[in-house]
């Protein structure tokens, strides 16, 4: 594509952004399996190890493949927002979460966050983290007051970290008040953006420094790889010290998963239409259901952050959960009697995905531990996914 050309849509900037022609002339980015790079010279690999070229060196510091999806994500989170970003693409959301923590912060400091966060995210900073003496508090941060009263009275927090809507229990907090908070405290604001992906929210709107993708979920959209990225609008800061900690940490991606995740970007937009078109319509039937005590899905009225979630998203997303009245019975018996509807973790498929927190990712937490977090005995979390509407209804329907 000729690069002065403006790309208006979002869609056309999912397809083409971040590409670039390939010298042998291949229509698509092709799979780079190269570890390393040859030089014409001695001193053209000076010159790169120097940094005055330009240039591939070694898979694990970026590979061809690897750059056009780094290139087209952090274009999409820019998307008319005129901010320059730079990604760097993970093995996994939890390498570019582990790689951000790390980069950023020192023995001391602390992290805010909330209660409602993806479980490895919560182990990561309640239990690695600490080891390092880096300490978290933990807060309800959609009560500002209280938020603001803890960044007071405590000089030693450094970072703000949000992941909204939140797994598993779709949770929103309103980034742009909770960025403005930060800021007056001179805080690093973070933002997981998995469930919403950058085509429902761009948290760079609202003033935040990073944010992290999960590109195992919606991004690549076919559940055909794990792989993570960390997008940044501080470029020097991404280039130097967030570089120099991706490539010691060593948890770089790699060519073929990249080029599944290309794919998977290249139709992001229609797949999330129809995911937030038939997750709206599956939270109506499911909230007339008589076995279904409450629906989670902030496209409802009567969710509590439906208009935190309005205000920061095209759309409320694919992502909700619901309690059956029965309890844990209830929940293993209507996981066993889906017929096709999958029964596995993960999100972000075209396939609907449902999993019953208490029998299976949290098994092994005491209840009292999970209630805490909303996590109840007959939770189930669905990725509506984009089948026919009629088909999901219908499975539903049968197992309830
Ligand atoms: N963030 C969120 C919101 C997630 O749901 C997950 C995984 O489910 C992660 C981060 C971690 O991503 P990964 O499994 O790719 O390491």
């Amino acid at each position: 594509m000729d690069k002065s050309f403006p790309l208006s849509g979002w869609s056309s900037l999912a397809i083409h952004g971040g590409h670039t022609q390939d010298p042998l002339y291949a229509h698509q980015v092709p799979i780079y399996a190269s570890s390393t790079y040859v030089y014409d010279d001695a001193e053209q690999g000076m010159r790169r190890f120097s940094g005055k070229e330009e240039g591939f060196i070694y898979s694990r510091w970026g590979n061809p493949t690897m750059r056009e999806a780094e290139e087209k994500i952090a274009a999409l989170e820019s998307f008319e927002t005129g901010i320059e970003l730079k990604g760097i693409l993970h093995a996994s959301g939890m390498a570019a979460i582990t790689t951000l923590m790390l980069a950023n912060l020192k023995p001391g400091d602390k992290i805010i966050t909330h209660y409602s966060l993806y479980g490895g995210t919560n182990e990561l900073v309640n239990i690695i983290l600490p080891g390092l003496n880096i300490t978290s508090i933990i807060t309800d941060l959609g009560d500002l007051n209280k938020t603001n009263d803890i960044l007071n009275s405590d000089p030693a927090i450094k970072m703000m970290y949000l992941e909204t809507p939140a797994n598993p229990t779709i949770q929103c907090v309103d980034i742009e008040e909770l960025t403005k908070l930060a800021k007056k405290h001179e805080l690093i604001v973070a933002c997981d953006n998995t469930f919403a992906t950058p085509y429902l929210q761009q948290p760079f709107r609202y003033g935040v420094d990073f944010v992290m993708h999960s590109t195992t979920k919606f991004l690549n959209g076919h559940g055909t790889a794990i792989g993570g990225v960390l997008i940044g609008k501080d470029i020097e800061f991404m280039k130097t010290r967030m570089t120099k900690v991706h490539r010691l940490l060593g948890g770089n991606s790699n060519p073929f998963d990249a080029f599944l995740l290309i794919q998977g970007i290249k139709t992001l937009e229609i797949r999330m239409e129809r995911h937030c078109h038939n997750a709206m319509e599956v939270a109506h039937f499911l909230e007339s259901h008589p076995a279904v005590a409450r629906v989670n899905y902030t496209g409802l009225t009567s969710h509590p952050d439906h208009s935190i979630a309005m205000k920061q998203m095209r759309h409320p997303g694919g992502m909700l959960s619901f309690e059956l009245k029965g309890g844990l019975q209830a929940g293993i018996q209507f996981m066993n009697k889906l017929k096709m509807c999958v029964r596995t973790v993960s999100l972000g498929t075209c396939d609907t995905l449902l999993s019953h927190p208490a029998s299976m990712t949290h098994h092994g937490v005491p209840k009292e531990e999970r209630e805490k977090y909303g996590i109840t005995d007959g939770l189930i979390r669905m990725n509506v996914g984009i089948e026919n509407l009629q088909d999901i209804l219908g499975d539903l329907q049968q197992a309830l």
